[in-house]
């Protein structure tokens, strides 16, 4: 079984040069990450916020927006507790949420659909950052960086409360957003 060989072959993944040998190589590469995807966020959020209709949905989009911004500098913060200088890694992830998102956006008619849309593109923006943050604050407890850790935690907090606002928001959206085929 020559074939099956070379394919388990080419399944190994090869590390880069630069490639990290240790938990904190990962967690500091995992940070950059973190940090271009909530800067990616600021930038997005104000093209879902502009395309809901939803008072509810706009107030809450809105305060999330300045929380994320101040999450941005709370992972300098991060980055000076460690003694790392804060640098920007694109995430390959978080581009495709984004991009998801305005697909959703376009793919639906202005309105109450649009906005359950919208809220099912931010729900799975909140839910890559609960996962990001549960992991790097994981990380930083077990390489004794408790201030690190409480600030990923405190940033992990915002984003499950986020997440929450928008289930709760969207139980009577979608529920009107099923409605309005039929007017
Ligand atoms: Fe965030
Ligand atoms: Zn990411
Ligand atoms: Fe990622
Ligand atoms: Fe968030």
């Amino acid at each position: 079984m020559a074939n099956s060989n070379s394919k388990s072959d080419t399944t190994k993944v090869k590390a880069k040069s630069d490639a990290a040998s240790g938990l904190r190589e990962l967690f500091v590469d995992q940070l950059k990450d973190l940090y271009w995807a909530e800067q990616e966020i600021t930038k997005a959020m104000p093209k879902m916020i502009s395309n809901a209709t939803s008072e509810e949905l706009v107030d809450a989009l809105t305060n999330h927006l300045e929380e994320t911004k101040e999450q941005v500098t709370r992972l300098e913060e991060v980055f000076s507790s460690i003694g790392e200088k804060a640098e920007a890694k694109k995430c390959e992830a978080m581009a495709g949420l984004t991009k998801e998102g305005e697909e959703i956006m376009k793919g639906t008619e202005a309105g109450v659909v649009r906005d359950a849309g919208i809220i099912s593109a931010a729900q799975k923006i909140e839910h890559y950052e609960i996962a990001s943050y549960g992991t790097l604050a994981s990380f930083a407890r077990v390489l004794g960086e408790e201030e690190a850790a409480s600030l990923l935690e405190e940033t992990l907090d915002e984003e499950k409360n986020a997440d929450e606002t928008l289930s709760e928001i969207s139980d009577a959206i979608n529920v009107e957003a099923d409605e309005e085929e039929d007017k």
